[in-house]
């Protein structure tokens, strides 16, 4: 079949271990690679591309892979061209593949393209009347993104809005009208938003055979990355885009889903063996980015939230690091300050910036640690902050395009060019336009392998679909500033992850028992993206508009912290996770300061504070939680250990407010493993039954 790739396919398997191996040569599809972070999911992917072609089993040509974000695909088309794929792979995100499809088909069809929806909250804005108007438009274009992208039309918003737990501005019929609203104003005026890109395509997909044959064949092996994370509508049009064939190989990881909030559904990912009874589910278990260290708190993290989606936790194969630390500061200023001295205390001669990371839950948190940067003279760069899209250079590059005749593909040749020929000027500022235009045109190849024939016009508007989620930054030696979810697939050996505090970690809107699920999930890939150190900070108090406000210690951390306890203690935090006791030692680790302890605080989480109760619990689970905790302390003083190893107050307070009468019961409690409840559950249950008795 292909002849355009000369790599000794058996080249392809080195550095793989036997399972990778495996997923790379398998014949069978669909294939489906089930595995936690740094397993080397997305390496299997890339290899598995590179393997099928360097075989003749696939034409490069004819592949789609797809990913969330513009950056993700830039890096797996870097990776293949780096395993000697001469031909550009096609590598998108949904939006920008169903853009480009549809702007063929339009032209094709002499259809006048409608326009492109881009501020959508003020176009929802204008819609609303009376009391509706003292809502944040915002608010409405939430609900309305998740119903698309559940496919959920306006009339069944509010049942499926309720299904869902969706807490919507104002009541769920008032916001349905809303939506179907914005719906018939769309239409009127011609315009599509961003999802309609995915519904128009899988729209015209299964209307229209024609549409349907040319796009099959031009992208006959679908591979997709991140898959937890496809909502419904993604979905369908990857469902339209394979029609009947079999082609097709994704790669996940339940448990770093964190987009449900936004309509994914990683269920999609669960029920893929059941769906495709014939294809094969391949799991990978050793890790390859981090530390042991690092993974077992990682670990943890997901056991203490009975929430480990795949067959075992991993096992790491990278040598021993330090185990992470959990620094108290007392606010906000206190906390850039140490970030930035523990950053500079680790860029030792020949060590690069890039080398780091500072990781935090908002965007919000960002200017501080910048202004902290900024004073340490440390070079950062806060990823997607500045939209590449507005430089001046790269407005002035996309106007030169669009007015000069020459093919679109010898203008892009030129502009490279003459990114090579800046390379001289050595100046700040000329090192970032070079690495801005250099940028703009990694984008330009990716567009280009997607869009024939390409144009500057549909360069742009590909721009616009895809440079929505994430914007692409510079290469420069930078220490990277950024969000969790901007973190996702990513890795780098020094990993700061600042503001775990209870409003953050979890965020303070998570409410619902899914959405601290999701918390903990995207703890865990924050927590992943570390080769071999992670610090994380906290402060005690921040400032929001005028006031300082006191601040608790994410209640993550209690688990997280119990494991790095464990860890230093020599004993495996998966163990006493369940119950097992760690030895008693003296107490010098790095996470002293993260022990529970009493402070003043407005936490709004069922964390328990001395004198008070959590929220979470009536005043008549008070003398039950009382009872528990009088237990809890003599148990540990009897086993010489910290009192949370034994159960952290989460738990004591989920337990007084359930009220088990079995260990079977016992056993549903968030926090309680089959060791604790064969430990502990006897004891509990008298607490429980004696003091209801009395
Ligand atoms: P995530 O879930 O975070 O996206 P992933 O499963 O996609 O992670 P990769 O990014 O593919 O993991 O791999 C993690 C790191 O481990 C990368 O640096 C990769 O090059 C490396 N790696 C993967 N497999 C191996 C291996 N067999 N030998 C050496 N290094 C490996
Ligand atoms: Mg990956």
């Amino acid at each position: 079949m292909s002849t355009v790739c000369r790599v000794d396919p058996d080249a392809l398997l080195d550095g793989l271990n036997t399972a990778q191996r495996l997923a790379v040569t398998s014949p069978t599809s669909p294939l489906c690679i089930l595995a936690g972070a740094g397993s080397g999911k997305t390496r299997v992917l890339t290899r598995r591309i590179a393997y099928r072609a360097a075989t003749g089993d696939l034409d490069p040509r004819h592949v789609l892979a797809l990913t969330f974000t513009r950056k993700a695909a830039g890096e797996l088309t870097a990776r293949l061209r780096s395993l000697g794929l001469r031909e550009q792979v096609a590598a998108g995100t949904f939006h920008s593949v169903a853009y480009a499809q549809l702007r063929t088909r339009w032209a094709e069809r002499n259809i006048t393209p409608p326009q492109l929806m881009t501020r959508k909250a003020g176009f929802v804005i204008g819609l609303l009347t009376g009391a509706e108007k003292s809502t944040p438009g915002i608010d409405f274009v939430a609900e309305i993104e998740w119903a698309k992208a559940r496919m959920v039309e306006p009339e069944a918003y509010p049942d499926a809005a309720k299904a869902a737990g969706r807490k919507p501005p104002i009541s769920y019929e008032a916001t349905a009208a809303v939506y179907a609203r914005y719906e018939d104003q769309r239409r009127q005026k011609r315009l599509i938003d961003f999802d309609d890109m995915l519904r128009v395509c899988h729209r015209d997909l299964l209307s229209d055979d024609g549409f349907a044959a040319s796009q099959r064949w031009r992208f006959a092996h679908l591979f997709v990355d991140e898959f937890q994370d496809v909502n419904p509508l993604q979905h369908a049009l990857l469902e339209a885009w394979r029609g009947d064939r079999n082609d097709l190989c994704i790669v996940g990881d339940p448990n770093q889903a964190i987009y449900s909030w936004n309509g994914a559904d990683p269920d999609l990912l669960r029920t893929f063996p059941h769906r495709f009874p014939t294809g094969e589910t391949i799991r990978l278990l050793d890790n390859y980015r981090s530390s042991p260290q690092i993974l077992a708190a990682a670990n943890a993290l997901l056991v203490g939230g009975r929430g480990v989606d795949h067959d075992g936790t991993q096992s790491a194969t990278r040598p021993d690091g330090g185990v992470p630390s959990v620094r108290e500061l007392p606010d906000e200023r206190a906390e850039a300050a140490a970030i930035a001295r523990a950053a500079r205390d680790r860029h030792g001669p020949g060590a690069r910036w890039s080398n780091q990371a500072v990781l935090v839950r908002t965007n919000a948190q960002l200017p501080i640690i910048e202004e902290a940067m900024k004073s340490a003279g440390i070079p950062f760069r806060v990823r997607g902050a500045t939209p590449l899209l507005d430089q001046p250079e790269v407005k002035a590059a996309l106007g030169d395009l669009r007015r000069t005749p020459r093919p679109f593909s010898d203008a892009i040749h030129d502009l490279a060019l003459s990114v090579v020929v800046d390379d001289e000027s050595e100046s700040d500022r000329a090192a970032e336009r070079r690495a801005n235009l250099d940028a703009l045109v990694q984008m330009a190849r990716d567009y280009m392998a997607i869009e024939s024939p390409p144009s500057a016009n549909g360069f742009f508007l590909w721009l616009t679909a895809t440079t929505r989620a994430d914007q692409p930054d510079p290469n420069g030696e930078a220490i990277e500033l950024l969000t969790f979810h901007a973190a996702k697939g990513l890795e780098w050996p020094i990993v700061h992850l600042a503001g775990i505090e209870q409003g953050y970690v979890p965020i303070g809107h998570a409410k619902t028992p899914g959405a601290w699920a999701e918390e903990r999930r995207l703890f865990y890939v924050a927590a992943t993206r570390a080769e071999r150190e992670l610090l994380c900070t906290w402060a005690k108090s921040r400032t929001f508009g005028e006031r300082a406000i006191p601040r608790d210690r994410s209640e993550f951390l209690d688990t997280y912290a119990q494991a790095c306890e464990a860890l230093e203690a020599g004993v495996d935090p998966i163990a006493v996770g369940n119950g097992a006791t760690a030895p008693s030692r003296p107490s010098t680790t790095n996470t002293r300061s993260s022990k529970p302890k009493p402070k003043s605080s407005n936490a709004k989480g069922p964390r328990q504070r001395p004198g008070k109760y959590p929220d979470s619990l009536e005043a008549a689970d008070h003398p039950l939680f009382d009872a528990l905790r009088s237990w809890r302390s003599e148990r540990s003083k009897s086993a010489d250990v910290p009192a949370f190893v034994v159960c952290n107050d989460h738990t004591l307070a989920e337990i007084a407010r359930l009220k088990p009468t079995t260990p079977v019961e016992l056993l549903t409690v968030n926090g309680m493993g089959e060791i604790k409840v064969s430990k502990f559950g006897d004891e509990i249950l008298s607490v429980i039954s004696e003091t209801i008795d009395s």
